[in-house]
């Protein structure tokens, strides 16, 4: 009876000293939480690998027993982890792309009626590059025939040897504005630099910003300061981290309307021109509300696995895709391995069978 008494006893007082233990654990959170704003605000990480040190050592110390130095070493890491998490959850909390709840999502209206970020998937499509006007027609007409309302309009083309075409320019825009303003359709080109933005404006419906200049800072802000909507690809070998910052840049700059493009990243694997990160598509779907398309050409590559890249955008919640078609790919001046033809595409557009196409 006094055994069970004194049990009761000692497990209220281990009762209170959890208690006592959760509150200073709060508090200690904080604490750190306040430490990891005045990091934020300064630029400094807030991982400190030598103050983390100091703690131990000096807990290690004071430590009188029971616990070893190693078993308090190991609880302390854990508590050291749990508050870093704490204050980079509260840092990311803070950027203006990153998702504050659920349902919260970016919508873009083009002036042509299409609607990216809605729920729906939108296709985003056209040759690698504008050739010329015979091929930009070629292609606006089987596009529209199959509900395209987004083309590739690329005058501009980034390419890995300055001996490589490198796209028509001026004369290349204006090839695909025609085109577009034919078949109702809206027209997307990658800009190369911000003197180029004034030029852009009268051409495109959304400025394009390439994976190589994902991290071009200066030409981020100035996309900043317009008001049409933006594609953001992510960069050859950037984190989701990197790519969130860099879309981040064109908000915070005051345009809210950026949508994000996985493209592919590189690895060691050589059978594919890239590796589709399909799980960095839902990570960002999670952490952020802007929309994000799939570009299943660059990742891939090659056009004969673009059927079941396209079935995984879309069962990943995608916000749609876009795919690299060409009139006669064998003869295209850049991309040609990845390109698909017409009736490749439509066979493309069978499989994914989208009501908002129809
Ligand atoms: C493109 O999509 O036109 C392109 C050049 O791709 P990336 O910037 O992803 O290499
Ligand atoms: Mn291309």
């Amino acid at each position: 009876m006094s055994d069970q008494h004194s049990l009761s006893d000692l497990r209220g007082q281990v009762d209170q000293i959890n208690m006592q233990m959760l509150d200073l654990l709060s508090q200690r959170a904080r604490i750190v939480s306040e430490i990891g704003k005045i990091h934020t605000a300064n630029g400094n990480a807030h991982y400190d690998p030598a103050r983390e040190a100091e703690m131990l050592t000096v807990l290690q110390q004071s430590n009188k027993g029971p616990f070893s130095n190693a078993t308090i070493q190991a609880i302390f890491r854990e508590i050291f982890r749990a508050s870093l998490e704490l204050e980079e959850q509260q840092a990311r909390a803070k950027i203006k792309v990153q998702r504050k709840s659920p349902d919260e999502r970016t919508i873009i209206t083009l002036p042509n009626g299409a609607v990216i970020g809605d729920g729906s998937f939108q296709l985003i499509t056209g040759p690698c590059a504008v050739e010329s006007h015979e091929q930009m027609e070629a292609a606006g007409a089987a596009l529209a025939a199959r509900g395209v309302k987004i083309m590739r309009g690329m005058a501009y083309k980034p390419r890995t040897s300055p001996y490589e075409f490198q796209g028509l320019g001026e004369p290349g825009l204006q090839i695909a504005r025609q085109v577009a303003d034919k078949y109702g359709m809206a027209i997307t080109s990658e800009i190369m630099d911000a003197s180029q933005i004034t030029m852009f404006m009268d051409y495109v419906d959304i400025f394009w910003v390439g994976a190589r200049n994902m991290q071009n800072s200066f030409l981020l802000k100035a996309l900043g300061k317009i008001d049409r909507p933006v594609f953001l690809k992510r960069g050859l070998s950037a984190t989701l981290e990197e790519f969130l910052y860099s879309a981040e840049y064109i908000v915070a700059s005051g345009n809210p309307q950026v949508m994000l493009i996985e493209r592919g990243i590189r690895t060691f694997e050589k059978w594919t021109r890239n590796t589709l990160d399909i799980g960095g598509v839902a990570v960002l779907k999670l952490e952020s509300h802007l929309p994000v398309i799939v570009d299943i050409s660059h990742s891939a590559g090659r056009r004969d696995i673009a059927v079941p890249l396209a079935r995984v955008a879309k069962a990943v919640g995608a916000d749609g895709l876009m795919v690299e078609v060409h009139p006669n790919p064998a003869v295209a001046m850049s991309d040609a391995k990845q390109q698909l033809d017409f009736p490749q595409f439509n066979a493309l557009m069978d499989e994914l069978n989208l009501p908002e196409m129809a």
